[in-house]
């Protein structure tokens, strides 16, 4: 099966994704770590991308369709793409892709959470910076309370964007740009709406009852 999650950020993509690795050996894409993955590295699309991130705002789709296109490069079954599309723009290029790829879409997960619980995560959010392993400093600290629980690395630190004024862009900028795609994947029909508030089991037993599996 095939899928991409989206939603609010702090709706809990990244966490979600983890999961359905974990336990449905599903292949993950997520535009969001590729950019911090090329910011780590310093190459030329890290470079690019970093003021972006950093602020919160959209990296332009010129950049982005580019990117993930070399990411679904061979792209085999049983996939989910996670971060992308964010509009109607990379919608398009996202079925034309997949056109070419042979591939097909099967549902559309958003994952609904109230603004007050987003702003809550997100603001307490922390991402570990060796393997990207995701905490929040009241609800999920590290186990240890220093090492990360997946990797032991020990630099768990705030991402920039999860600072309160990027926050606030990145809700306006979703508001603005993806929050349009529900509509365009309920007329396909591959819209699932999943209630994405509460812990992250509870998220993920509706995520498995929604996509029947
Ligand atoms: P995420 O980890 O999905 O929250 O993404 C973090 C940041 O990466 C976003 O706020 C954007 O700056 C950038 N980004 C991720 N996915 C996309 C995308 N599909 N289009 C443009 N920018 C993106």
């Amino acid at each position: 099966m095939n899928i991409l999650l989206f939603g609010p950020p702090g709706a809990g993509k990244g966490t979600q994704s983890s999961l359905l690795v974990e336990r449905k050996k599903m292949r993950h894409i997520s535009t969001g770590d590729l950019f911090r993955a090329a910011i780590k590295n310093q190459t030329p699309l890290g470079k690019e991308a970093k003021g972006y991130l950093d602020a919160g705002r959209l990296v332009p789709d010129s950049v982005t369709i580019g990117m993930v296109q070399e990411a679904l490069n061979e792209l085999r079954d049983d996939f989910i793409l996670d971060g992308f599309p964010r509009n109607l723009a990379q919608a398009d290029a996202l079925d034309m892709i997949l056109d070419e790829q042979k591939l097909k879409l099967d549902n559309a997960v958003f994952l609904e959470v109230s603004t007050d619980e987003l702003v809550e995560r997100l603001s307490g959010r922390r991402t570990c910076r060796t393997c990207g392993a995701s905490y929040h400093v009241k609800n999920k600290p590290p186990k240890d309370g220093v090492h990360c629980d997946t990797c032991g690395g020990t630099d768990i630190y705030q991402r920039a964007d999860d600072a309160p004024e990027a926050i606030r862009t990145r809700m306006q900028v979703y508001e603005a740009s993806t929050r349009p795609l529900k509509e365009y994947y309920e007329k396909r029909g591959e819209l699932r709406l999943v209630d994405g508030s509460g812990s992250e089991h509870d998220v993920y037993r509706r995520i498995e009852k929604a996509l029947g599996c």
